[in-house]
Protein backbone atom coordinates (compact mmCIF):
# COMPACT_ATOMS: atom_id res chain seq x y z
CA UNK A 1 0.00 0.00 0.00
CA UNK A 2 1.41 3.41 -1.00
CA UNK A 3 -0.11 5.34 1.29
CA UNK A 4 1.81 4.89 4.18
CA UNK A 5 5.07 7.37 2.64
CA UNK A 6 4.35 10.38 1.70
CA UNK A 7 4.47 10.59 -2.62
CA UNK A 8 6.64 11.99 -5.08
CA UNK A 9 4.31 13.02 -7.86
CA UNK A 10 6.06 12.99 -11.23
CA UNK A 11 4.13 14.93 -13.94
CA UNK A 12 5.89 15.01 -16.93
CA UNK A 13 4.15 15.90 -20.60
CA UNK A 14 5.19 17.60 -24.16
CA UNK A 15 5.57 21.37 -23.62
CA UNK A 16 2.90 23.27 -23.84
CA UNK A 17 0.60 20.80 -22.40
CA UNK A 18 -0.85 22.57 -19.40
CA UNK A 19 1.37 20.90 -17.04
CA UNK A 20 2.00 24.16 -15.27
CA UNK A 21 -1.42 25.27 -14.69
CA UNK A 22 -2.40 21.36 -13.50
CA UNK A 23 0.70 21.16 -10.95
CA UNK A 24 -0.95 24.74 -9.30
CA UNK A 25 -3.77 23.42 -9.22
CA UNK A 26 -2.86 20.12 -7.43
CA UNK A 27 -1.31 22.39 -5.03
CA UNK A 28 -3.79 24.45 -4.02
CA UNK A 29 -6.52 20.79 -3.76
CA UNK A 30 -3.74 19.37 -1.72
CA UNK A 31 -2.34 21.10 1.20
CA UNK A 32 0.22 18.35 1.80
CA UNK A 33 1.53 18.93 -1.59
CA UNK A 34 4.66 20.92 -2.10
CA UNK A 35 6.48 21.89 -5.69
CA UNK A 36 9.67 20.96 -5.80
CA UNK A 37 11.45 23.84 -7.29
CA UNK A 38 14.46 23.13 -9.75
CA UNK A 39 17.77 24.19 -10.48
CA UNK A 40 18.53 25.65 -14.27
CA UNK A 41 20.86 27.65 -16.34
CA UNK A 42 17.42 29.57 -18.47
CA UNK A 43 17.31 32.97 -18.01
CA UNK A 44 13.99 33.55 -16.31
CA UNK A 45 10.76 35.05 -18.01
CA UNK A 46 9.42 38.30 -17.32
CA UNK A 47 7.15 36.83 -14.77
CA UNK A 48 9.28 35.00 -12.79
CA UNK A 49 10.64 34.81 -9.65
CA UNK A 50 14.19 33.50 -8.30
CA UNK A 51 13.63 30.87 -5.66
CA UNK A 52 9.79 29.97 -6.43
CA UNK A 53 9.64 29.21 -10.01
CA UNK A 54 12.87 28.25 -10.34
CA UNK A 55 16.15 28.74 -8.52
CA UNK A 56 17.90 30.66 -11.24
CA UNK A 57 21.80 29.59 -11.49
CA UNK A 58 24.64 29.90 -13.64
CA UNK A 59 26.27 27.39 -15.91
CA UNK A 60 29.31 27.11 -14.05
CA UNK A 61 27.32 26.98 -10.77
CA UNK A 62 25.14 23.99 -12.21
CA UNK A 63 28.44 21.77 -13.38
CA UNK A 64 29.83 22.78 -9.95
CA UNK A 65 26.41 20.63 -8.54
CA UNK A 66 26.34 18.15 -10.95
CA UNK A 67 30.33 17.42 -10.09
CA UNK A 68 29.50 17.29 -6.19
CA UNK A 69 26.28 14.76 -7.06
CA UNK A 70 23.68 16.81 -5.50
CA UNK A 71 21.23 16.11 -8.25
CA UNK A 72 18.53 13.64 -7.68
CA UNK A 73 18.44 14.30 -11.39
CA UNK A 74 19.41 16.50 -14.40
CA UNK A 75 18.86 17.19 -18.14
CA UNK A 76 19.41 19.44 -21.01
CA UNK A 77 16.27 20.27 -22.60
CA UNK A 78 16.29 23.31 -25.29
CA UNK A 79 19.59 24.27 -24.87
CA UNK A 80 19.58 25.21 -21.07
CA UNK A 81 20.08 22.67 -18.07
CA UNK A 82 17.73 21.52 -15.74
CA UNK A 83 18.29 19.73 -12.24
CA UNK A 84 16.30 18.70 -8.81
CA UNK A 85 18.77 19.58 -6.28
CA UNK A 86 19.04 16.38 -3.59
CA UNK A 87 19.02 18.52 -0.57
CA UNK A 88 15.59 20.25 -1.35
CA UNK A 89 13.49 17.07 -1.95
CA UNK A 90 15.07 15.58 0.96
CA UNK A 91 14.25 18.14 3.38
CA UNK A 92 10.79 18.40 1.67
CA UNK A 93 9.74 14.95 1.99
CA UNK A 94 10.31 14.45 5.58
CA UNK A 95 6.81 16.22 6.26
CA UNK A 96 5.08 16.64 2.73
CA UNK A 97 4.04 15.03 -0.71
CA UNK A 98 6.21 16.30 -3.46
CA UNK A 99 5.37 17.73 -7.16
CA UNK A 100 8.21 17.20 -9.71
CA UNK A 101 7.70 18.80 -13.14
CA UNK A 102 9.76 17.42 -14.57
CA UNK A 103 10.93 16.09 -18.54
CA UNK A 104 10.88 12.26 -19.30
CA UNK A 105 14.72 12.16 -18.98
CA UNK A 106 14.27 13.04 -15.04
CA UNK A 107 11.84 11.06 -15.04
CA UNK A 108 14.26 7.97 -15.84
CA UNK A 109 16.68 9.26 -13.59
CA UNK A 110 14.57 9.42 -10.62
CA UNK A 111 13.46 6.19 -11.04
CA UNK A 112 16.66 4.47 -10.48
CA UNK A 113 16.85 5.80 -6.84
CA UNK A 114 14.68 2.43 -5.70
CA UNK A 115 13.40 3.68 -2.17
CA UNK A 116 11.99 6.67 -3.66
CA UNK A 117 8.09 6.61 -3.58
CA UNK A 118 7.18 7.88 -6.96
CA UNK A 119 3.83 8.21 -8.32
CA UNK A 120 4.53 8.99 -12.19
CA UNK A 121 2.14 10.68 -14.85
CA UNK A 122 2.10 11.73 -17.91
CA UNK A 123 -0.03 14.60 -19.51
CA UNK A 124 -0.40 14.79 -22.81
CA UNK A 125 -2.45 16.89 -25.41
CA UNK A 126 -5.20 14.80 -27.99
CA UNK A 127 -2.67 15.42 -31.05
CA UNK A 128 0.39 17.40 -32.21
CA UNK A 129 -2.07 19.63 -33.37
CA UNK A 130 -3.67 20.43 -30.96
CA UNK A 131 -0.79 21.13 -28.96
CA UNK A 132 0.13 23.92 -31.91
CA UNK A 133 -3.30 25.08 -31.16
CA UNK A 134 -2.46 25.51 -27.34
CA UNK A 135 0.99 26.99 -27.48
CA UNK A 136 -0.09 29.84 -30.53
CA UNK A 137 -3.17 29.94 -27.69
CA UNK A 138 -1.09 30.76 -25.35
CA UNK A 139 0.55 33.33 -27.16
CA UNK A 140 3.78 33.32 -24.67
CA UNK A 141 6.75 31.92 -27.20
CA UNK A 142 8.33 33.03 -30.59
CA UNK A 143 7.68 30.96 -33.41
CA UNK A 144 10.93 29.80 -33.31
CA UNK A 145 9.97 28.52 -29.48
CA UNK A 146 7.35 26.89 -31.11
CA UNK A 147 8.45 24.85 -33.37
CA UNK A 148 11.11 23.62 -31.58
CA UNK A 149 8.12 22.71 -28.91
CA UNK A 150 6.43 20.90 -31.46
CA UNK A 151 9.40 19.11 -32.72
CA UNK A 152 10.29 17.51 -29.63
CA UNK A 153 6.61 16.37 -29.32
CA UNK A 154 7.19 13.19 -30.85
CA UNK A 155 10.48 12.37 -28.78
CA UNK A 156 8.35 13.44 -25.37
CA UNK A 157 5.64 11.27 -26.12
CA UNK A 158 7.42 8.44 -26.98
CA UNK A 159 8.56 7.65 -22.99
CA UNK A 160 4.69 7.54 -22.03
CA UNK A 161 5.03 3.92 -21.16
CA UNK A 162 7.63 4.81 -18.28
CA UNK A 163 4.79 6.10 -16.28
CA UNK A 164 2.24 4.72 -14.07
CA UNK A 165 -0.71 6.84 -15.44
CA UNK A 166 -1.28 8.47 -18.59
CA UNK A 167 -4.16 11.65 -18.81
CA UNK A 168 -4.94 13.49 -21.99
CA UNK A 169 -5.89 17.08 -21.18
CA UNK A 170 -8.69 18.02 -23.60
CA UNK A 171 -10.28 19.84 -20.99
CA UNK A 172 -8.01 21.29 -17.85
CA UNK A 173 -11.03 20.56 -15.31
CA UNK A 174 -11.51 17.22 -16.24
CA UNK A 175 -7.85 16.24 -16.36
CA UNK A 176 -7.32 17.88 -13.23
CA UNK A 177 -10.46 15.46 -11.94
CA UNK A 178 -8.53 12.62 -13.62
CA UNK A 179 -5.28 13.19 -11.87
CA UNK A 180 -7.51 14.34 -8.27
CA UNK A 181 -8.61 10.55 -8.75
CA UNK A 182 -5.29 9.28 -9.05
CA UNK A 183 -4.13 11.11 -6.36
CA UNK A 184 -6.61 9.74 -3.63
CA UNK A 185 -6.69 6.68 -4.98
CA UNK A 186 -2.84 6.12 -4.50
CA UNK A 187 -2.95 8.39 -1.06
CA UNK A 188 -6.16 5.63 -0.24
CA UNK A 189 -8.02 9.09 0.70
CA UNK A 190 -12.04 7.80 1.28
CA UNK A 191 -13.20 9.69 -1.34
CA UNK A 192 -16.18 8.79 -4.59
CA UNK A 193 -15.51 9.29 -7.96
CA UNK A 194 -17.99 11.46 -9.32
CA UNK A 195 -17.89 9.61 -12.62
CA UNK A 196 -20.13 12.51 -14.19
CA UNK A 197 -16.91 14.87 -14.25
CA UNK A 198 -14.82 11.85 -16.26
P1 LIG B 1 10.43 25.61 -19.00
O1 LIG B 1 11.75 26.15 -19.41
O2 LIG B 1 9.37 25.82 -20.05
O3 LIG B 1 10.01 26.11 -17.64
O4 LIG B 1 10.58 24.03 -18.83
C1 LIG B 1 11.00 23.24 -19.91
C2 LIG B 1 10.91 21.79 -19.53
O5 LIG B 1 11.86 21.51 -18.48
C3 LIG B 1 9.56 21.33 -19.00
O6 LIG B 1 9.18 20.15 -19.68
C4 LIG B 1 9.82 21.02 -17.53
O7 LIG B 1 9.02 19.96 -17.06
C5 LIG B 1 11.27 20.61 -17.58
N1 LIG B 1 11.93 20.73 -16.28
C6 LIG B 1 11.80 21.72 -15.36
N2 LIG B 1 12.58 21.50 -14.29
C7 LIG B 1 13.19 20.32 -14.52
C8 LIG B 1 14.14 19.54 -13.76
O8 LIG B 1 14.55 19.86 -12.65
N3 LIG B 1 14.57 18.39 -14.34
C9 LIG B 1 14.14 17.97 -15.56
N4 LIG B 1 14.61 16.82 -16.03
N5 LIG B 1 13.26 18.67 -16.29
C10 LIG B 1 12.80 19.84 -15.79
Amino acid sequence: MKNDKNILLVLSSPSGAGKTTLTKKIQQKFNSFKISVSHTTRKPRPNEVDGIDYNFVSIDEFKKKIQDQKFYEHAKIFDNFYGTSKDNVDELIKKNDVIFDIDWQGNKQLSNFKNLNLLKIFITTADKNDLKERLLKRNQDSDNEVEKRLKSYEEDINHWSDYDYVVINKNLENCFRQIENIILTEKNYPFSINSTSL
